[in-house]
């Protein structure tokens, strides 16, 4: 085996890119967490050992937007702060109505984030008040789709600070500043279907309606001069992108290769498109679902996500807090409401 270097994009939280285009403060300082409104913080559910220690921690704004703490850096996952009532297109003739609210009202009540993560381009993930307000510098990891939209000379102001990933490949984010203790994140993309394989995919792929999606796997650790592309992993988390239960998802056991997920964020919801008068396509993964990848992955806890902030998502929590008691698995998850917090020790710090 050839062992390439992983591509790399150092993060530096002494000199953050500014987030939004027409920023108001220069969202510099750096402990500004007080400033989210955290409801409730949870813990592992077995092993709550209070002298771990809890270095990091994933925090629920809604639909798949989280907020993930690491040492001194902040990523913001898919994006979307529209509030209840608020619509999005999401494909031809498909449109979908929030029903919930955002955590945190907007971006610029964020405390200071230094990179985002977008699972695919679509409006439940990425909206457009977001796309309209983000500086165009400012950093975001991505699927090649996404980057090929994003910095289209056809957009009016495309993005320039754009990072494609397909499958496997990684990119690997050395934290710099006053850190000496050399954290790094490395982000690869995981395989992911939108769309059930076949005729729809086919012709899905000639409308372009649902557009190509990606999971994540984001380590977290150090730089390693020891092993081979260059990192040492302290901690798994695995997002599965709104993907469905498809045959591509048995690549993640292989590559993982015995490898263990600590933290597993799923995509739920059944969405179904249409809408709920015209179910003709589920898009996410169901309860059901959702404990089939629970199964195939085995992480050592689940948290779910993207579950019930759309009038296009049919399977709610309860479908699959119903499907984990079935299959024994309920001290295995942990349930978070908006605005609560997932706290977890990172080995090796
Ligand atoms: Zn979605």
């Amino acid at each position: 085996m050839t062992s390439t270097p992983t591509p790399s994009l150092p993060l530096n939280p002494k000199k953050r890119v500014p987030l939004l285009k027409n920023f108001t403060h220069l969202h510099q300082t750096p402990d500004h967490e007080h400033s989210l409104p955290v409801k409730q913080t949870k813990t592992h559910p077995a092993h709550d050992d209070p002298s771990a220690p809890l270095k990091a921690s994933i925090y629920f704004i809604g639909t798949a937007t989280t907020l993930l703490s690491y040492s001194s850096i902040r990523i913001l996952t898919d994006p979307n702060f529209l509030h209840a009532g608020d619509h999005v297109h999401l494909g031809p003739g498909v449109t979908s109505t929030r029903l919930t609210d955002p955590a945190v009202p907007d971006l610029d009540s964020l405390p200071p984030i230094d990179l985002i993560l977008l699972s695919h381009y679509h409006e439940d993930h990425f909206d457009r008040e977001v796309e309209n307000s983000l500086n165009r510098q400012f950093p975001i990891v991505t699927t090649p789709h996404a980057k090929d939209c994003l910095t289209s000379q056809s957009k009016q102001e495309p993005f320039r600070n754009i990072h494609a990933l397909d499958t496997f490949q990684s990119l690997q984010l050395p934290i710099e500043g006053d850190d000496s203790n050399r954290s790094a994140v490395k982000v690869t993309a995981m395989p992911g279907k939108h769309v059930p394989p076949g005729p729809l995919a086919v012709a899905n792929d000639l409308l372009g309606a649902v557009p190509p999606t990606n999971g994540w796997l984001v380590e977290l650790g150090k730089t390693s001069t020891t092993t081979s592309d260059g990192f040492e992993t302290g901690y798994r988390i695995y997002i599965s992108g709104d993907t469905l239960m498809v045959p591509e998802l048995k690549e993640i056991p292989k590559y993982l290769d015995g490898e263990k997920i600590d933290l597993m964020l799923v995509h739920l919801g059944g969405t179904t498109i249409p809408g709920k008068h015209m179910p003709l396509l589920m898009v996410t993964m169901d309860g059901a679902q959702g404990v089939e990848l629970m199964k195939l992955v085995d992480p050592d806890v689940t948290v779910p996500i993207h579950f019930d902030d759309y009038d296009v998502m049919l399977s709610g929590l309860d479908d699959f807090k119903k499907e984990v008691e079935k299959a024994g698995l309920s001290g295995r998850v942990v349930y978070l409401d908006r605005g609560d917090r997932y706290q977890f020790g990172v080995r090796g710090g």
